[in-house]
């Protein structure tokens, strides 16, 4: 649909406001690349928020989705469909998992982990339904998502919260051990807090997190939905730890931007009986398909090499910027990056960047995030760095 510029702005009355946004609309994209209702172009370093694994548009999820359009779109999820079938099976066998529920949104593949938990408590642990999770910790905005979450912003809304959850600090097993008891169902973390701003759980501790919730008997939930799929440069952030979740949530690039979310399970976690899982959207042949030919493009030797090789490219450029601008180090794994500002202008920075047609992310006032398609190309990476570089010089010019 057509619209004027004036119509547009006023159209944007109709939207509820949730957050500020920006004086403008997307249109089209291609790669790493959006343009806006005035045809101006922007290098996307936030991609639907690590979302467009393969960038903007990619003719594989095109394909997927027109081929899949034609041939079956939803057939309720009373029944097995055959996208949905191929689709678990291959997400298991390249998880280590045995099970898939395929869920719409990263919140609600994190509400099912939760849901499995206190399922797997009572059935397994004398009614355990404590689930011990993260300070700063991002898992959704359900409301027992939000309440699993650490984040401090969260803590004051919507009270009262879902109670069941106890929060301990990242990379110190003994404030975790110091919270398991009798109650305890299990222990749920984030790889890389990605929201607390590309915070990472060491690989030490998550193997200790491993053998600790084994000797106690309580379920390990790995939330993958911002490190799975390749960004970290493994198909899974927990394969740099050698280690194997009980439980494991999917979502952002799982689809390469169309909506799709997934929550895994071993055999012996997977506890669900008919009644206590669904959703009519939920293993839709639609997103399934997508989900596939995703799986097939990422889950290979050589596109996760090419991932290893342009966050060394990345990281590089963006250790020279600090060294020469005078911020803090680089932190993160693959293509999900972070850069400390060493003071507090990562909101100008943003705005300042969008001016030079980058888009990129502060999580925290102090601090930049960088989540570019999986297939950014180092001319890309150097065509950012000099719109950042332009950015800084505005913004840390005028401090
Ligand atoms: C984005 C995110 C979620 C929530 O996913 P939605 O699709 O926005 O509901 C949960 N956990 C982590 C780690 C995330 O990054």
């Amino acid at each position: 649909m057509q619209a004027t510029t004036t119509e547009m702005f006023e159209a944007m009355n109709a939207v509820m406001p949730i957050t500020s946004r920006p004086a403008l609309a997307f249109v089209r994209g291609r790669g790493s690349w959006l343009w806006d209702h005035e045809d101006r172009v922007y290098l996307d370093f936030v991609q639907g928020w690590a979302v467009n694994a393969l960038g903007h548009c990619p003719a594989l999820i095109a394909r997927a989705l027109n081929d899949q359009a034609n041939t079956l779109i939803n057939c309720s999820p009373a029944y097995h469909n055959l996208q949905a079938v191929l689709y678990a099976r291959e997400l298991a066998k390249a998880s280590g998992m045995d099970h898939v529920f395929l869920a719409n949104s990263g919140a609600e593949a994190n509400e099912g982990a939760i849901k499995l938990a206190r399922r797997w408590g009572a059935r397994h642990r004398d009614g355990a339904y404590e689930i011990i999770t993260f300070e700063d910790a991002f898992h959704g905005r359900t409301l027992a998502t939000m309440s699993a979450s650490g984040k401090r912003e969260f803590a004051a809304l919507f009270e009262p919260k879902v109670p069941g959850f106890r929060k301990a600090r990242l990379n110190d097993l003994a404030s975790v051990e110091a919270l398991i008891n009798s109650r305890t169902a299990a222990v749920m973390l984030e790889p890389i807090q990605g929201e607390a701003g590309v915070v990472a759980a060491s690989d030490a501790f998550l193997r200790d997190l491993r053998a600790l919730t084994t000797r106690h008997g309580v379920l390990l939930m790995v939330d993958e939905i911002q490190t799975g799929m390749g960004c970290t440069g493994r198909l899974f952030a927990c394969e740099h730890a050698g280690v194997r979740p009980d439980v494991m949530t999917l979502g952002k690039g799982l689809g390469g931007g169309v909506p799709l979310a997934a929550l895994l399970a071993t055999r012996e976690a997977s506890c669900f009986e008919p009644g206590d899982q669904g959703g009519t959207f939920n293993g839709n042949p639609l997103m399934a398909a997508v989900g596939l030919a995703v799986l097939e493009h990422i889950n290979d030797a050589a596109f996760l090499a090419n991932v290893r090789a342009q966050s060394v490219y990345l990281r590089a450029r963006l250790e020279r910027l600090s060294a020469q601008h005078g911020l803090g180090p680089v932190r993160g794994r693959g293509l999900l990056l972070a850069l400390e500002l060493n003071r507090d202008c990562g909101a100008e920075l943003v705005t300042a960047a969008r001016e030079h047609g980058l888009l990129i992310n502060a999580p925290r006032p102090h601090l930049l995030r960088f989540m570019p398609s999986l297939t950014v190309s180092r001319a890309e990476i150097d065509d950012a760095m000099t719109r950042l570089e332009a950015a800084l010089g505005e913004v840390t010019g005028s401090i």
